[in-house]
């Protein structure tokens, strides 16, 4: 079978490189950020237009190959590679248009943060997107995407006004809330299981100067420390949003504000006496330095495991969690990590996208990261415990983009959902040629 893709492809006249196994670039080329994923697709196409796309899309189907569709290659499973199937790459996909007459800027469907916030923050524009920028637009955008203003603007998803998808059938299809409501509401918080996006319009919001403060303190303060930033946090207007990390050596606390600088100053200082003075400052800085800080932390290649959740609040249970769990953290840059929603997040109403868990007041992981491939089973194991005990039991959605286990699909969405996404699966994909993604299954299939 892997002959007969590998011959398809090179007849097939594809713009982008083709790289094959045995080729020098294909350790390269199929390598995606978290090292514990190690797979051998059959070939990897590296698509520079649409046209690659559809063809990579209508060769897989007609050779009943696995396909694996790549932007940032962020997903912590490794749902972007495969083994002897096809890896479609889409980094070549990766242009931008800012429009300011309409207030709206275009990314290609394999840009990464960083060439979004390139193309919009100098102008005095942004879409609120992640805190990494090297993760990709599309797979952060499809899952719903969270991160240092979604309190102000809400998710990435609450500004996407439309986008080009390529289907299983290969059909090139615009789609926003007009041209078909459904599958715009599916793409919103669904992942990528409707079909290849090739394109993204989003709205623009406005960006000033941005004040961070940031501090961290002693672990043995970090109980009153984390009990206090919950009081102060819910607190502030949604023009400030607060982060902090738990590792087994430091609490580290990021406060965000965004609004009238001349009130910076009373909002984020108290984020540097939670427990006695935190070590640290605050100031203001620029928007693309606080969206790199920690893009070498999470840097390629290292082992990655997350497990996730909601909370309401910060609960006095969930605090004794996490202060227990992390004394028995695997290595020194295992976290347990935690940033606050609610605001513009929860404006939007739980059944307007398919993301769900809008009136969350937090997100939360446990994320083991290493480096040797022998202390895999034990980081692992320690990230699904930490979660198990962090868990807010009343919260039944969860947030698919930041899970490292699969098949978690219909207890992220509940019932009600899960229902509905089914039935566009079906509509759009019947016989789940999308299945690398935390996976929709059609009503008429079977899981694969
Ligand atoms: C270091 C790190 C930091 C993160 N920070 C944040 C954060 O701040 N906020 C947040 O919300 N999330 C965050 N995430 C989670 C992130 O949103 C997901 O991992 C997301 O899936 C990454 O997208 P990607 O394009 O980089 O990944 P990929 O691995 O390329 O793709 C992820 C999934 O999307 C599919 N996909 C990719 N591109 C397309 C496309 N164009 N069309 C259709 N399907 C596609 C893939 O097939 C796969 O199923 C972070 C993840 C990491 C690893």
């Amino acid at each position: 079978m892997s002959d007969v893709l590998r011959r398809k492809l090179a007849l097939a006249k594809c713009r982008g490189p083709l790289i094959m196994p045995g080729d020098r670039d294909y350790d390269r080329a199929r390598r995606v950020w978290n090292g514990v994923v190690d797979r051998k697709p059959a070939a990897v196409l590296y698509a520079e237009n649409v046209d690659d796309v559809r063809k990579a899309i209508d060769i897989a189907t007609s050779c009943d190959a696995v396909l694996a569709v790549r932007a940032g290659g962020h997903s912590f499973p490794g749902l972007s590679t495969c083994d002897a199937g096809l890896l479609l790459d889409l980094s070549q996909l990766n242009s931008t248009r800012l429009n300011t007459g309409a207030g709206t800027v275009e990314a290609g469907g394999g840009a990464m943060l960083r060439d979004l916030d390139g193309a919009t923050v100098s102008k005095g524009y942004v879409v609120p997107a992640g805190v990494i920028s090297h993760t990709g637009v599309a797979g952060l955008t499809l899952g719903g995407g969270m991160g240092r203003i979604s309190r102000a603007y809400g998710l990435t998803i609450d500004s996407l006004i439309g986008a080009e998808i390529v289907t299983a059938i290969g059909s090139v299809t615009w789609i926003d809330a007009d041209s078909d409501p459904e599958l715009f509401w599916g793409i919103r918080g669904g992942g990528g299981n409707f079909g290849v996006v090739t394109r993204f319009k989003f709205k623009l919001r406005q960006l000033g100067l941005v004040s961070v403060g940031q501090w961290s303190y002693p672990v043995a303060s970090a109980r009153r420390a984390i009990a206090v930033l919950g009081e102060l946090a819910q607190q502030r207007p949604r023009e400030f949003s607060v982060a902090f990390t738990l590792a087994s050596m430091s609490l580290g606390v990021t406060a965000v504000w965004i609004g009238d600088s001349r009130h910076a100053e009373r909002m984020l200082s108290p984020f540097g006496e939670l427990a006695g003075a935190g070590e640290g400052t605050m100031g203001a800085m620029p928007f693309i330095e606080l969206q790199s800080r920690n893009d070498v932390h999470f840097a390629w290649s290292r082992r990655y495991y997350a497990k996730g959740g909601f909370w309401r609040d910060i609960s006095g249970e969930a605090v004794d969690a996490m202060v227990q769990q992390i004394t028995t953290a695997p290595t020194p840059d295992s976290e347990l990590y935690v940033t606050q929603l609610g605001g513009a997040v929860s404006d939007v109403p739980e059944d307007a996208t398919a993301y769900s868990g809008r009136q969350a007041g937090y997100y939360w992981i446990a994320e083991p990261v290493w480096d040797n491939p022998a202390d895999d089973e034990r980081c692992i194991a320690w990230g699904r415990a930490a979660a198990e005990q962090m868990a807010d039991p009343s919260i039944q959605a969860n947030y698919i983009n930041e899970q490292a286990d699969t098949a978690i699909a219909s207890g992220a969405y509940g019932a009600v959902k899960y229902d509905r996404l089914r039935r566009l699966k079906s509509r759009l994909d019947p016989t789940n040629r999308f299945r690398l993604n935390q996976n929709i299954v059609p009503l008429a299939a079977a899981p694969r």
